[in-house]
């Protein structure tokens, strides 16, 4: 029997970005360097396939620093972290590295910079998400005044409305945050942000591929966990893009054929922290199915990449 066609459009970018790949490397390195344990402190990136491989070679992924012996290394995650976490680990004279991803680094410095102008800092992000926590706890209580929604701007009580800034989370929908921080602008006109926000070149990138992608395909599907900001954000701004069936899946098994029955066309792609070898495994699913015809949609080249932190650079011991 011959299977029906199917072209399988392939977003581009897709998956991994330079501080999920900088984040994982850190552990790897860890582990060669000390050997095993080395402690994680949250998911280093939220993927369950990722986080899994790295607990099999030795990493052990806890909540909190309590949560982690004196004596061994610790890796803070892609995320961020509160400025108390290290200084905890300063205390404790733990050798800890810190994995937060330099353009999450980025922002932490921007809020510094602002807070010590004498702004209070606006935050677009969203609440418990671990980069909110961590850039939240980059200032003290109160210094940061979180907004998920242009309906939260009406809200807003600051200190001051003339003295204020505004950064974002780096994984947040493009065209949502243009609407917040449009709001923001408009009920404090002296507000200071960043050029554009922060949102980093990979979300931004990856959302314009299933901008130019969704439109043609019948369905869409995104690799990334649930868990995953920018993976979320991919599914929406498919639906926004006009894909009325767009969903997250973790893996090839997570897939809903009986939706898909008469597709002829499937767009995927990958959040950042999603690994190529799930692309390929969701892509092989279809050829069991299908008779696929791969198309490229290519929107954005990338060609960054973060070095990892001095101490995994030097020899054991040093
Ligand atoms: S999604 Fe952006 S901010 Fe987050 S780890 Fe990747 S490059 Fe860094």
């Amino acid at each position: 029997m011959s299977l029906p066609q199917l072209t399988l459009y392939l977003a581009a970018p897709r998956g991994f970005c330079a501080g999920v790949d900088r984040a994982i490397k850190i552990v790897e390195m860890a582990l060669e360097k000390w050997g095993a344990p080395v402690y994680v402190r949250h998911e280093i990136v939220h993927n369950k396939y990722v986080v899994d491989g790295l607990r099999a070679k030795g990493a052990v992924f806890v909540k909190e620093l309590e949560d982690c012996p004196d004596d061994r290394p610790v890796i803070f995650s892609a995320h961020g972290v509160p400025k108390a976490v290290p200084a905890e680990a300063a205390r404790r004279e733990m050798v800890y590295v810190d994995a937060t991803c330099p353009l999450v680094s980025k922002v932490h410095i921007e809020a510094e910079r602002h807070h010590g102008n004498g702004l209070q800092m606006v935050m677009i992000g969203h609440d418990g998400h671990p980069e909110t926590v961590g850039t939240m706890g980059q200032l003290p209580e109160g210094e940061v005044l979180l907004v998920e929604t242009v309906a939260d701007v009406a809200t807003l009580t600051p200190r001051d409305p003339d003295q204020l800034a505004f950064i974002t989370q780096t994984t947040l929908s493009v065209d949502d945050t243009a609407d917040i921080v449009a709001a923001l602008q408009a009920r404090f006109p002296a507000i200071v942000g960043p050029h554009k926000e922060d949102i980093c070149y990979a979300t931004t990138n990856r959302q314009g591929a299933v901008k130019a992608m969704a439109p043609k395909a019948d369905a869409m599907l995104v690799i990334g966990a649930p868990n995953s900001s920018n993976s979320k954000r991919l599914v929406e701004v498919g639906r926004a893009a006009g894909c009325q069936y767009a969903q997250l899946v973790q893996r090839a098994e997570d897939i809903d054929w009986r939706a898909l029955e008469g597709i002829g066309s499937i767009g995927i792609t990958a959040g950042a922290s999603a690994p190529e070898v799930l692309v390929n495994e969701v892509i092989d699913a279809f050829r069991a199915r299908f008779d696929v015809t791969v198309a490229q949609v290519e929107t954005a080249q990338e060609n960054v990449e973060f070095k990892v932190p001095r101490i995994l650079r030097e020899p054991a011991g040093a």
